[in-house]
């Protein structure tokens, strides 16, 4: 109501209405219901109801499948990608999740210490990354096809306090590729974004001079196969 003219009475209609079209069955009824009534994958699509109610030209979501068993998950980016054809929205999501990026982006924008570090379309940053933090994402995701005994490779350390951030590369206490690049540069300078190998559309903040060599060695083994499939 407050970003439209709607009444009371037009803006409950139109609440039901939502309600329905994002899936919550006898949704007359359960508008009256508080959140703890809703399951997780409901209390989903009810926000996904009140952000697209006044049809928005951007709807930003963040961390929408976070805490959702796989069949909600899926179901939920189903009714993400279904709205955002029917609305016509342009839509962020804000994920953790390369399953989830590789599925739904047409570009992404990997961002480290509150910095973009690396952009491009989501098949270009999915099958030629060339920032040490974005392989560290990649090769972090399990790998259904993989041994039992097979280890997760996590990036190692923990995220930096943006009160008190590193020199140089914000990501360079946890980069296993920082002696690779001359000098201690890393350490000292914060790299700028700069156009990838023959891509002026996919850019990257690293100093490393031939990052596409070292990612089809030492990288690239390490991946899920599904996420870079286009690649191997
Ligand atoms: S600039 Fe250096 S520390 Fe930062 S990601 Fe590239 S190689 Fe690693």
């Amino acid at each position: 109501m407050h970003h439209s003219s709607a009444s009371n009475r037009d803006a409950k209609r139109k609440s039901i209405e939502m309600l329905d079209r994002v899936g919550i069955p006898q949704p007359d009824q359960r508008i009256n219901d508080f959140p703890h009534q809703f399951s997780g994958g409901m209390r989903q699509r009810a926000m996904i109801a009140m952000g697209l109610i006044n049809d928005p030209s951007l709807l930003i979501a963040d961390e929408p499948t976070t805490a959702l068993d796989v069949t909600v998950q899926a179901q939920i980016l189903d009714l993400l990608r279904e709205l955002q054809r029917e609305f016509n929205s342009a839509v962020i999501i804000i994920t953790h999740d390369l399953g989830v990026i590789a599925e739904m982006a047409d570009d992404v924008l990997v961002m480290y210490a509150g910095r973009c570090v690396e952009y491009g379309t989501a098949k270009e940053i999915l099958t030629h990354p060339e920032m040490p933090y974005t392989w560290g994402l990649l090769s972090s995701v399990p790998d259904v096809t993989a041994s039992t005994d097979a280890r997760l490779i996590p990036i190692p350390g923990t995220p930096p306090s943006l009160l008190n951030p590193p020199t140089g590369c914000a990501f360079h206490p946890r980069c296993a590729h920082r002696e690779k690049v001359p000098g201690d540069l890393c350490f000292t300078e914060l790299p700028e974004l700069s156009a990838a190998k023959g891509n002026a559309a996919h850019v990257k903040r690293c100093h490393l001079p031939d990052p596409d060599a070292i990612y089809r060695a030492d990288v690239l083994p390490e991946i899920a196969p599904d996420l870079v499939k286009d690649n191997r």
